[in-house]
């Protein structure tokens, strides 16, 4: 019997896994001298937990603790690879030839909740905590703030100066985790602490908060406009589907089935049928297509809602990026043709990439997914793709699909041929498009700091702040009143012109603590105005984005401000653009492939459009660090690269070229990363 099979007794079938929570088995190795064997850490945690390394040393009183490669798993464990380990393997294992962690937070977890430890075992809480009672762990709690050791820090203050990702002189509101150290942490700080969102208790879901529900209006304006300029009209179809509506496609739903989420009880009784929550909502709307679309006179139909989706992920969840359920906007478009609907497909990508672009100041590649990433049940899907420079991981921006007739087939769309009744019938040509609130997330990404957000202007929520400066125990009432109601009538002037300004006049509060304030949250500029510039008949302009300043002489005010914001947006771009090029590489051989992804890189190779290419790709490049330190990403130790796309500004293929991976011959280049 295997090892899975035996500790299979233990566990429920995987048909319990429905609303299962779900856990992580990782094994991390000690720093050890050369000629020692290294003690293994086992650490059970829930999946939401992060673990970082320096809370797992404190636990376990070891050295500088790392996940582990594939053969101490094989070497201790029997256990083939990282990815398949879960705490199953532990079984037989001698208690004194591993150390075991276990996260605090999973004794909050009722003994009769069921734990999901992989995609097939599931294991009831209290079954699991008698499993793991044998092997003496040691309870840790990763919710507590990452600490420097203090004896390291008296020895050597040089050195951990440069490991700790804390930051030195940050003040307790504002941020003190260092994004290029910490950046998952401190991705965290910056949304919840500039006020961009909070987390809720349910895993996965997240508050949007008024700032960032802001940057979404604002999207949604200028996206509702151009859609509307093609002739989409908005609509609202339910949230519930009937699982027979929703499985009518088959590669379709094959593609969401592991995500989809079921209502099955309404209050105490169970319903007769189980009712899914909309993935998308192709299967939701098409039915009733058919029954408006009667001839080809009712074409083109081009419908779009704005609402939200439900995909129940177990992947770890990340705020804008990965979440159960997210905001967007969905099109659905039929047309008689499908050259009309081809041109759509690329109209809207173009949108798309000007939402990034144009509003986000965030770069982009327009390009085609291959066959094996794109939409399942559709024809071919475009995407716009970005780039996270911290990482050096690729990201799915938004993607326009076409379906072809594939839908129409299932869903009976047709018309009367427009040639006369005597000819057939012709199937619809339809598209359907999505943009998610991910783009939030990759916008704090990409141009967000030590000190907080940093928020283009075109979208930001306030764009302009007014503090009055200079004011001290000496100033007269007279020239307090004087300073506080010229800022008051910048403030005006600003609003009157279509700036969305704002002014603090609180008093309570020192213009400094005002400063670190609106950087945290990431406000385009603060205008400060105290006696001496009343006095020069300006005000002095900071801008959030590199604390660039300006003197605006107050009679250009309405001119200079709108200039500068949009100076602000214009360079974040361009400095997001650069890192972007700079880190998009051709590379042609696949020697240089592994390499060039660990320089954080993109990678352009010739490619042969195989399927099984692109999966021995993504196999080879996984795990293939050389050093002895693997980059600690609990998630995804080493990922391989996926095709993120075909570009459609494609570099000249060599005559004869090979692809990057086989001896087929090559016939487009493709863009290869790590990703998101
Ligand atoms: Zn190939």
């Amino acid at each position: 019997m295997s090892v899975e099979e035996q500790f299979a007794k233990l566990c429920l079938e995987s048909a319990a896994a429905e609303g299962a929570t779900p856990v992580k088995s990782l094994v991390f190795k000690p720093k050890t001298a050369k000629s020692a064997t290294p003690v293994p850490i086992v650490v059970v945690a829930l999946q939401t937990t992060a673990t970082p390394s320096p809370l797992i040393a404190q636990a376990t009183k070891t050295k500088d603790p790392r996940l582990a490669r594939d053969d101490l798993f094989k070497s201790a464990f029997n256990c083939e690879t990282a990815k398949s380990f879960t705490v199953a393997y532990l079984n037989g294992v001698a208690a004194s030839s591993f150390q075991l962690l276990i996260d605090s937070q999973l004794e909050s977890v009722a003994d009769d909740a069921v734990l999901q430890l992989n995609e097939t075992l599931c294991i009831k809480k209290g079954e699991l905590t008698k499993f793991l009672a044998q092997f003496e762990p040691v309870t840790a709690d990763f919710t507590q703030e990452v600490k420097k050791p203090e004896q390291q820090q008296k020895k050597k203050p040089a050195q951990q100066q440069t490991n700790n990702a804390s930051l030195e002189d940050a003040k307790l509101i504002g941020i003190t985790v260092d994004k290029t150290k910490d950046f998952p942490g401190w991705y965290q700080q910056v949304l919840t602490k500039g006020e961009m969102l909070d987390y809720y208790d349910v895993s996965g879901c997240y508050i949007l908060r008024p700032p960032s529900y802001a940057i979404w209006e604002n999207i949604q304006r200028w996206f509702d406009d151009k859609i509307k300029g093609l002739g989409v009209q908005n609509a609202y179809f339910p949230m519930f589907v009937s699982s027979r509506v929703l499985e009518k496609e088959k590669d379709h739903v094959e593609g969401f089935a592991p995500e989809v989420a079921w209502v099955t009880r309404a209050g105490s009784s169970e319903l007769e049928e189980p009712i899914a929550i909309r993935p998308t909502s192709e299967t939701v709307m098409y039915p009733y297509y058919a029954k408006w679309i009667q001839s080809y006179r009712d074409l083109p139909l081009k419908l779009n809602q704005w609402n939200s989706v439900v995909r129940w992920e177990f992947k770890h969840p990340q705020p804008f990026l990965r979440t159960r359920e997210f905001l967007w906007q969905e099109g659905h478009t039929v047309f008689l043709t499908k050259e009309e609907a081809e041109e759509e497909v690329l109209q809207i990508l173009d949108f798309y990439s000007g939402v990034y672009e144009e509003l986000l100041a965030v770069p982009v590649i327009k390009g085609r997914k291959t066959e094996k990433e794109k939409f399942a049940g559709g024809d071919f899907t475009t995407t716009c793709e970005g780039y996270i420079p911290q990482t050096g991981r690729g990201i799915q921006g938004a993607t326009s699909h076409h379906l072809g007739q594939n839908f129409s087939k299932m869903f009976n769309l047709t018309v009367e041929n427009p040639q006369g009744p005597q000819y057939p019938k012709v199937f619809a040509w339809q598209n359907s498009w999505g943009l998610s609130t991910r783009v939030i997330g990759v916008m704090v990404m990409i141009h967000s700091d030590n000190k907080g957000l940093v928020i283009p202007p075109r979208v930001s929520q306030t764009q302009a702040v007014v503090i009055p400066v200079g004011i001290t125990k000496k100033t007269s009432d007279e020239q307090r009143k004087i300073i506080h109601e010229s800022a008051r009538d910048i403030e005006s002037r600003l609003k009157k012109i279509g700036v969305r300004a704002f002014g603090d006049y609180n008093d309570n509060y020192t213009p400094g603590w005002k400063f670190s304030q609106y950087e945290l949250k990431g406000v385009p500029i603060r205008l400060e105005l105290g006696p001496r510039d009343i006095e020069q008949n300006h005000v002095t302009v900071v801008r959030r984005s590199d604390s660039q300043k300006y003197n605006v002489k107050l009679d250009e005010l309405e001119t200079r401000i709108p200039e500068i914001l949009e100076e602000m947006q214009k360079d974040l771009f361009e400095k997001a653009k650069e890192k972007f090029d700079t880190h998009r590489v051709i590379v042609n051989e696949w020697k240089d492939f592994v390499p060039n992804l660990n320089k954080k890189n993109i990678l352009l190779s010739p490619w042969c459009g195989v399927m099984e290419c692109e999966e021995d790709i993504k196999e080879s490049s996984a795990k293939k660090d050389d050093g002895e330190e693997l980059e600690v990403d609990e998630k995804s130790p080493s990922m391989g690269a996926k095709s993120l796309c075909i570009p459609f500004a494609q570099p000249e293929l060599k005559k004869d070229q090979k692809c990057i991976k086989c001896d087929r011959p090559a016939i487009q280049y493709c863009m290869f990363g790590r990703s998101y």
